[in-house]
């Protein structure tokens, strides 16, 4: 069975005045039935980390190499050194921003993997390969490309008109997208590949996420905005967990 996973991105939102919201997430964690990770920025990972309650931290992005001359960058093995269990890799922002390709972000997970993380593999069309009728064929082609050779991994869908915009896909959108995963994960993996938590991510929140959460081979959410403070956070993972 995948596990129920619900992922915060904070992107490069937070100072350190913001551990005390992630405290507040840590401690009423324990409460509630579902994996939680919260992804903060990098300057907060250590310190998140050794907070009292049952969180896991994530980075938000790692390289590809264990060490040396690359500026401005962090390893896995550097995000595992701060406490980090997991690391969202191939978001669509670093895909479009910083250009990051298909075997670039499966490199990526192996790293990952090879310092003792999870990666949290995002994938997800535009809006433009959606109104052409391509949403399944560029997820697709995402997922073979992106994935290492190894079952350890989390997958996100996140359609990239749907972030951070309040624009959700319609119920029927995400069932077909989910189902074409989980059958790529079982025709690559096995049996292996129905254990894998595939995520939704784009414009949870409170109100949207009971319905999102019944929907078949959602096991969860990669939620930007709305894990940035515990009262929007918290009542996400609760209705995961009652789903
Ligand atoms: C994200 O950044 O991965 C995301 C899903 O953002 P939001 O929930 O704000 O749409």
């Amino acid at each position: 069975m995948p596990q129920k996973i619900a992922a915060g991105n904070w992107k490069m939102n937070g100072t350190r005045a913001s551990l005390s919201e992630i405290q507040a997430i840590a401690e009423a964690a324990q409460n509630i039935h579902c994996t939680a990770i919260l992804c903060p920025p990098a300057h907060l990972l250590y310190s998140a980390a050794n907070l009292p309650g049952r969180l896991a931290i994530g980075g938000q992005n790692c390289h590809h190499a264990p060490s040396g001359a690359f500026t401005g960058d962090i390893s896995a093995a550097q995000l595992a050194d701060c406490g980090a269990s997991h690391v969202i890799i191939g978001h669509s922002e670093r895909r479009e921003g910083y250009g990051e390709s298909d075997s670039l972000v499966r490199t990526k997970a192996q790293a990952a993997l090879d310092s003792g993380l999870t990666p949290i593999i995002c994938l997800g069309e535009s809006q433009d390969q959606r109104t052409a009728g391509r949403a399944i064929e560029v997820v697709l082609t995402q997922l073979t490309g992106s994935l290492p050779d190894d079952a350890r991994v989390i997958i996100a869908y996140e359609p990239i008109w749907a972030i951070g915009t309040g624009l959700v896909p319609t119920v029927a959108e995400i069932t077909e997208v989910h189902d074409a995963l989980r059958a790529q994960l079982h025709a690559i993996f096995g049996a292996a590949g129905l254990d894998i938590s595939i995520l939704y991510g784009g414009s949870v929140k409170p109100s949207n996420a009971q319905e999102i959460f019944a929907i078949p081979h959602v096991n969860g959410a990669l939620v930007g905005g709305a894990s940035l403070k515990a009262e929007d956070f918290l009542p996400i993972m609760r209705s995961l967990a009652e789903s």
